[in-house]
């Protein structure tokens, strides 16, 4: 497998929101060595349920070997181990200490039943779009074939 950089949308709404995302990407670091960039945090109103607690959201480039599944498996643990009880059902958002999303993985288009790359809300979302254009600005998105910086514009 070659070696591939990629995006992970991180966010957290409930606990002690700061240490929840140090924890996930000293957690994420263990896993797939030294992030490549973190974001600037910014604070957003829940995205799709109604909820008193504000998220703290980030993004973060890596370089990694993992297949996209196994990618997806890391994340997941990484969300429980952080306590993450709750799944959103039927489209239906929760609060949580951390959920972890696969914006991208390289310029690979991947879809199956468990996993969507590019994942498929990220254009649509200021939360993700704002912390990917400070690191990326000029990556390309692998469907739209545009840059981070124009998606932000367009939101
Ligand atoms: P959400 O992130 O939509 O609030 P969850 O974190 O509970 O909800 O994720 C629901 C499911 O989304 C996961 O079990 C996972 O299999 C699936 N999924 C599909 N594409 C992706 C992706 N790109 N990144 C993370 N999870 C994904
Ligand atoms: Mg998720």
């Amino acid at each position: 497998m070659e070696k591939e950089t990629i995006y992970l949308s991180l966010g957290t709404n409930l606990g002690n929101r700061e240490q929840n995302l140090i924890c996930a990407i000293e957690l994420l670091s263990r896993i797939l060595g030294n992030p490549l960039a973190i974001a600037p945090t910014i604070e957003t109103k829940p995205w799709g349920f109604q909820s008193e607690n504000l998220f703290l959201n980030t993004v973060a480039a890596f370089d990694t070997i993992l297949s996209p599944h196994e990618l997806l498996a890391a994340t997941q643990e990484i969300e429980r181990t952080l306590g993450r009880t709750t799944k959103s059902i039927d489209g239906e958002y929760k609060d949580r200490p951390i959920d972890i999303d696969i914006l991208l993985y390289g310029n690979n288009i991947i879809n199956s039943p468990k996993l969507t790359i590019p994942h498929p809300l990220m254009h649509k979302r200021l939360f993700v779009l704002q912390p990917l254009a400070s690191i990326a600005p000029q990556l390309q998105h692998p469907i739209l074939n545009k840059s981070m910086t124009e998606l932000l514009k367009e939101i």
